[in-house]
């Protein structure tokens, strides 16, 4: 008798129940033409950054012997000037805290306030990661409501705060995937009712509030500790691949993660690098406002072939409606464009592309809806 090789599989390990026949987060990679399924920015850095990111790495390199900085001081007084200049209120490096990407951030706060025998409640569809992450801490999730037309729905979503009673309440505005933003009120509402049942960490999750027609609710953080606002700089300074994220909130709650954080999580590589992508920050927002025209067009043109298109404040779009999301996808996809199904029945995500992407699938779908209606 012959055997193969013993294959071992997850469920073969001893690993914790909760992660028993489950999957890992992954956006399928498909090498195709026209990439627009996870949300990056498509202006690789200007050259002129290449350049100074060299030029800081390299001087960091010469002290890689040592641990980095492991408060990160320079990178967050740095953050804290941007925020102060671009989101409407004033924060000092001890309002802000970085790690290695917004997940990061998440999980550490996660770590922080929520964890085994509390639980966590974001308003889906939305960031999947919000309950991955909490997976991932043992923190329990509670999938809260939202409308059918995706907004939030406030008495609805107080309803269930006051019943449900989380220990951490995620919200995202503009939120991922149906774009859609959150206005202070809602927050403020929301943030109200969770604290009216107890001391309630809620995070306001902006990774895509350089994109928004709306500003960012950083303001509300004032004379509110439980209140956290989460950044990146992974879409609008086109800076994927750095895994720098940030957050913005009283002091107190900086002082808290720390009791979680790996020591030394932030390379001094990626705090030279940050810096560097930082002394651009006029430059790197002109792409911005290139991909705000682009969303917006998207949106018109979607709307007259008759397409169903979500209001956007991102730099994507979610349209439909499909009575089956995945051969439109499919359908999308056999014209070298892949977009995102992000699994919300009937709708689809593209990511603003350049210019030329996003005329390949905006022909894409005219092509698809021929098909569809032959
Ligand atoms: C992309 C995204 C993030 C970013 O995560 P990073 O770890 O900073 O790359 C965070 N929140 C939402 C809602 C996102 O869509």
């Amino acid at each position: 008798m012959t055997r193969g090789p013993r294959v071992t599989r997850i469920d073969d390990l001893p690993v914790r129940d909760e992660l028993r026949g489950k999957s890992p987060y992954g956006a399928p990679q498909l090498d195709v033409p026209v990439r627009l399924n996870t949300n990056e920015n498509p202006y690789p850095l200007p050259e002129a950054l290449v350049e100074r990111i060299a030029e800081r790495v390299r001087e960091a390199a010469r002290a890689l012997n040592r641990y980095p900085d492991r408060d990160a001081v320079e990178l967050r007084t740095e953050l804290a000037r941007y925020l102060t200049r671009t989101a409407g209120h004033e924060v000092a490096a001890a309002n802000v805290w970085a790690a290695n990407g917004s997940n990061e951030v998440i999980q550490q706060l996660l770590q922080t306030f929520g964890g085994p025998g509390r639980t966590a409640m974001g308003f889906e569809p939305s960031y999947s990661m919000h309950a991955l992450i909490s997976r991932g801490t043992g923190t329990g999730w509670i999938s809260g409501p939202r409308r059918e037309d995706f907004t939030i729905d406030v008495a609805a979503a107080r309803h269930a705060i006051a019943e449900q009673r989380p220990d951490v309440v995620f919200i995202t505005s503009p939120n991922n995937p149906t774009g859609t933003a959150v206005e202070a009120d809602t927050v403020l509402a929301l943030y109200d009712a969770a604290q009216a049942v107890k001391p309630t960490l809620v995070v306001v999750d902006e990774a895509y509030g350089e994109f928004s027609h709306h500003p960012s609710l950083l303001p509300l953080i004032e004379g509110r500790p439980t209140l956290v606002l989460s950044r990146t700089m992974s879409k609008a300074f086109g800076a994927a691949g750095l895994r720098l994220g940030y957050l913005a909130a009283d002091p107190a709650v900086v002082d808290a993660v720390q009791l979680v954080r790996l020591p030394y999580h932030l390379s001094s590589v990626t705090q030279a690098t940050a810096l560097a992508a930082l002394e651009h920050t006029d430059t790197l927002l002109g792409y911005v406002e290139q991909l705000k025209t682009e969303r917006d067009r998207l949106v018109t043109e979607l709307r007259a072939m008759g397409r169903e298109v979500t209001d956007s404040d991102a730099n994507f779009v979610q349209f439909g409606r499909f009575d089956d999301s995945h051969t439109a996808w499919q359908q999308i996809l056999d014209q070298g464009v892949l977009v995102r199904d992000n699994g919300v029945p009937g709708w689809l995500r593209v990511t603003a592309g350049t210019p030329a992407e996003n005329d390949a699938f905006l022909d894409a779908v005219r092509e698809m809806t021929k098909e569809q209606s032959a």
